[in-house]
């Protein structure tokens, strides 16, 4: 939402009514968009600040909640900016002029000059803002409809451009949005000073309903009237019950009840939602520091996901924070590597789902630790199983070997880690072992050293995985495949080592497999 700032009723009812529910049904963020108040207010920013703290404090009053969702601003997560440039250079001008919103605006804000590039690139930085968060919906009314296709499409030609599939092509979540008449019966709106505001005194609220226009209708009280044309009619219809809208819709019709008291109706049923709305804002007011607090905070919170989906783009596009690929070819040495093993600035993405964290290690291998001449594609789609829950990123290596890349599937156990290898064919294994103090090792292993244990655990297995443990003795690492017996007298399955240890220490940030 821009920061445009105190929200009116016409707003609630638009977009943050249904916010307020899907907190309780998805995984929200919801923020906001101060960069987007630039593009049109860029000559004086001066209420920019305000506006986005009356917002924040408007959302919080009407239910949203952080506890459930990420509230944030736009500004405080600078990914968001990032990715808009990077959207920036692939996405043609056409599209941008094409989009609905464009000419409309110009035409309908005659006053500013919008011949800017920010004007017409702000769809483009709403892709870069929804996309930041890999999401499956965006919600949206229908007017909105054609920015969310913009950003399949730009989502689409990212992937397809760059051979991946680091953004998701998310769907409109079309929220009902019924249409809240203004004082004077026009669409309520902040530009004909119609409103009525979400936390407003209901005292006023009282008067701004009691003045309402009829439409010229019912002059006298006698006359017959039509709800559907006035706009007190049109209150009644968003905010009464099915009863008494019912009977405000006969009494008007047949001139039974009198308007003053129709409006009298209609206060009750508005201010039965906006009261607690005002009395939740003042008294967030009264310690405004805790909502900055919130906002700041939360704003981390959005910029660490949003750095999830940024480290693999910025591997994609081979650019990067710290030297990545172009250290591996200026200073590929044995003790540059072992530098690159400390992952200790990264220990956050311990606490990650093991998905999140498979794909972030996977990236982080391939730009920090392969070296150069390595060179790897990937081929075919990731692999996503009920069993072995982490995504599987099938590669192929110059020389056309299938390389799989994997984590463990638990957390480090006392003495080792332990994997599950999909029955599937690879001729190399990279195995990542991240430790307790964020020390990476990797093993590379060629068929040779698994395909005689791997193709007997095949046949035992009615698993889609098989399961394998290396584990450290002395100096000296070893690959041990595990078969999981049933036993019924343990209630549960035991492990049994299924072969000799094959002794890998001579392939830890061994290469040569990849070449
Ligand atoms: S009775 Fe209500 S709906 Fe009908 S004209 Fe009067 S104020 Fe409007």
């Amino acid at each position: 939402m821009r920061p445009t700032g105190k929200l009116h009723l016409g707003n609630y009812m638009g977009a943050l009514a249904n916010w307020v529910k899907l907190q309780d049904k998805y995984e929200c963020y919801f923020f906001i968009a101060d960069w987007h108040a630039l593009t049109t207010d860029y000559a004086d920013p001066s209420r920019i600040k305000l506006n986005t703290l009356d917002v924040a404090l408007d959302w919080l009053a009407a239910g949203l909640d952080p506890e459930k969702s990420t509230i944030f601003i736009q500004s405080h997560v600078p990914q968001h900016a990032e990715l808009h440039l990077l959207f920036s250079m692939i996405t043609p001008l056409g599209w941008l002029e094409r989009v609905p919103s464009y000419k409309e605006q110009q035409e309908n804000l005659k006053g500013k000059d919008l011949s800017t590039y920010g004007f017409l690139g702000y769809p483009l930085l709403q892709a870069a803002d929804i996309l930041l968060y890999q999401p499956q919906f965006v919600p949206v009314g229908q007017d909105q409809v054609a920015h969310v296709e913009l950003t399949r499409e730009v989502a689409r030609r990212f992937n397809s451009m760059y051979k991946t599939e680091v953004f998701p092509q998310p769907d409109a979540l079309l929220t009902p949005a019924p249409k809240v008449p203004g004082t004077d019966g026009r669409k309520m709106s902040k530009s004909y000073g119609n409103t009525i505001g979400l936390t407003e005194a209901p005292a006023l609220v009282a008067k701004k309903i009691a003045e309402m226009s009829t439409n010229g209708q019912r002059i006298r009280q006698t006359d017959p009237g039509d709800p559907d044309t006035c706009p007190v009619g049109g209150l009644h219809k968003v905010f009464s019950t099915a009863a008494v809208n019912t009977a405000i819709q006969t009494g008007c019709r047949t001139a039974s009840i009198r308007c003053e008291f129709c409006k009298i109706d209609a206060i009750e049923a508005v201010c039965a939602v906006t009261t607690p709305i005002f009395y939740r804002r003042k008294d967030l007011e009264s310690r405004i520091e805790e909502t900055w607090v919130m906002l700041r905070d939360q704003s981390q919170k959005a910029s660490a996901r949003a750095e999830e989906t940024m480290v693999p783009v910025r591997a994609t596009l081979d650019l990067s924070r710290d030297l990545g690929s172009v250290k591996r070819h200026f200073l590929a040495t044995d003790e540059d590597r072992e530098r690159a093993r400390d992952l200790s600035q990264h220990s956050a993405w311990w606490n990650l789902p093991s998905d999140r964290l498979g794909k972030l290690l996977r990236d982080y291998w391939r730009s920090n630790l392969l070296p150069r001449e390595v060179q790897l594609s990937q081929e075919g789609n990731r692999v996503f199983s009920a069993l072995h829950r982490e995504l599987e990123e099938p590669f192929i290596t110059a020389k056309k070997k299938r390389l799989l890349v994997t984590i463990p599937a638990t957390r480090e156990e006392p003495n080792g880690w332990h994997f599950r290898i999909p029955v599937r064919t690879y001729e190399v294994w990279a195995l990542l072992c991240w430790d307790r103090k964020y020390w990476l090792s990797d093993f590379i292993i060629p068929q040779k050293y698994y395909a005689q244990p791997f193709a007997n655990a095949k046949k035992l297995t009615k698993e889609e995985t098989i399961h394998v443990r290396v584990w450290k003795l002395g100096e000296k690492w070893n690959l041990e495949f595990v078969n999981l017996l049933l036993r019924e007298e343990v209630g549960g399955a035991i492990r049994v080592q299924a072969n000799e240890p094959i002794d890998i220490t001579d392939l830890l940030g061994n290469y040569d497999p990849l070449t």
